[in-house]
């Protein structure tokens, strides 16, 4: 090897090549917002890991002018996350019932029966696809973590373990299966190559079947300064208008979109074949006129998000160190992967917090991927009798309130980091 093409070789290495748009294959020139260097948000340690060497990687968001794609570079292969995922989506009440409704309006919608076939691309462990058996429509789940699927398969909801792209799309055709519906939550994101993935489900669709989405909303995320649900994890974060893009590079298109207020505010859309007989609802033109309204076609837009995270940071250190310095006691309540993305950049360690409190017995005892907090079960709260409370789930903070009431008896407050710092009195709501 000569000297050139070690030099290549190290450049690649260190991912200073320019990088091409995981959609569009644009030149990336334009960043997001720069969160510095973070572990992965779900690495939680035990205590005998403390003293350990952690990984950090980037979380440097970068946005396509031509695509409007917002993403990450794939510093963690899809495979390391989610061939033991320990995740699952039937420990959410609130999500199995949104899936349960959702079920049901769309076997009326499509008119779906016995003889239609349902896949659902990261069918976890049949929290979704469990609902259309009682409704008799045949389902198929795709999940690639055999753990998960595992669960599924004990729920009496046939699951596939594999990665589902356009192998996976011909395998299935050749074996006679064609869907009248396929159906993916929350894995858009996690897709690390979007064409592989879209080709795969144009391949598996009849000509009149439908494809639903459902991904949390890039405007959302800008407009309520959620920095902190970026990570490594999620690749891609997604406007109806790169959806719009991404189906006509694939011979689809967008029939409808409905707007839900899941994960901080989510997308729904639902894709057809292009020479389908479907027709298009008004609500998709009316929501892309509505996202250039809110320049999601312009750089500077995007531009401008970077300095709301910032401010977010500094206004969250000035609160708690304000807070330190008159002697107050902080505790965390929740030690969600967005509360990992939040602490890692504003780098609060156990000099502002003394522990996290969360339901998981799972994370009871460990620490904090970056910042090690310690997790501890949430009576911890009730012992410590902390001034104030720092809530990382902020999307739930409703129901933490309601739930932990009772500590306006020794007169703690409540604090909310997004989108901008909030200091709640439990003792000023009515229960
Ligand atoms: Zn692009």
């Amino acid at each position: 090897m000569n000297i050139q093409a070690i030099e290549v070789v190290r450049d690649h290495d260190m991912g200073r090549r320019p990088v091409g748009c995981r959609l569009c294959g644009s030149r990336l020139r334009h960043t997001l917002v720069d969160l510095g260097m973070s572990p992965p948000c779900e690495s939680f340690l035990r205590a005998d890991q403390l003293d350990h060497m952690e990984l950090y990687y980037p979380l440097n968001v970068l946005v396509c002018d031509t695509c409007y794609l917002v993403q990450l570079k794939e510093y963690i292969s899809a495979e390391t996350i989610f061939s033991e995922y320990a995740y699952f989506s039937s420990f959410s009440t609130s999500w199995v019932a949104h899936a349960k409704a959702y079920c049901e309006s769309v076997t009326k919608r499509l008119g779906l029966g016995a003889d239609s076939f349902v896949v659902e691309l990261a069918s976890n462990d049949g929290y979704l696809l469990q609902h259309f058996l009682p409704l008799g429509v045949p389902v198929l789940g795709v999940e690639p973590a055999a753990n998960v699927a595992q669960a599924a398969v004990d729920k009496g909801v046939p699951t596939r373990v594999d990665f589902f792209g356009v192998r996976l799309a011909l395998q299935m055709v050749s074996e006679g299966l064609r869907a009248d519906l396929i159906v993916g939550n929350n894995v858009l994101a996690q897709v690390p190559d979007l064409n592989d993935f879209v080709a795969g489900m144009k391949i598996l669709l009849k000509p009149e079947g439908v494809v639903t989405l459902e991904f949390p909303h890039i405007e959302r995320l800008m407009a309520e300064n959620q920095f902190d649900t970026i990570y490594h994890e999620h690749f891609s974060y997604f406007s109806l208008l790169t959806i719009e893009l991404m189906a006509s590079r694939h011979g689809l298109r967008v029939i409808d979109v409905e707007e839900l207020p899941t994960h901080g505010g989510s997308l729904r859309v639902y894709l057809a074949n292009e020479d389908s007989s479907w027709s298009v609802n008004d609500r998709v033109a009316k929501l892309l006129d509505r996202e250039k309204r809110h320049g999601l076609t312009e750089m500077a837009t995007y531009a401008s998000f970077g300095e709301k995270a910032q401010r977010a940071k500094r206004d969250l250190l000035a609160f708690l160190i304000s807070a330190k310095s008159e002697g107050k006691r902080i505790c965390g309540y929740g030690a969600p992967g967005k509360g990992n993305t939040l602490l890692n950049y504003c780098a609060i360690g156990t000099d502002f917090l003394d522990f996290t409190v969360d339901r998981n017995p799972y994370k009871h005892g460990r620490f904090t991927p970056g910042m090690h907090i310690p997790i501890k079960p949430i009576e911890a709260v009730d012992h410590a009798k902390p001034d104030y409370i720092l809530i990382l789930p902020w999307n739930l903070k409703d129901e933490i309130i309601k739930q932990m009431h009772h500590v306006a008896a020794w007169g703690a407050k409540f604090v909310v980091p997004i989108p901008f710092v909030a200091v709640i009195d439990p003792s000023e709501l009515s229960r």
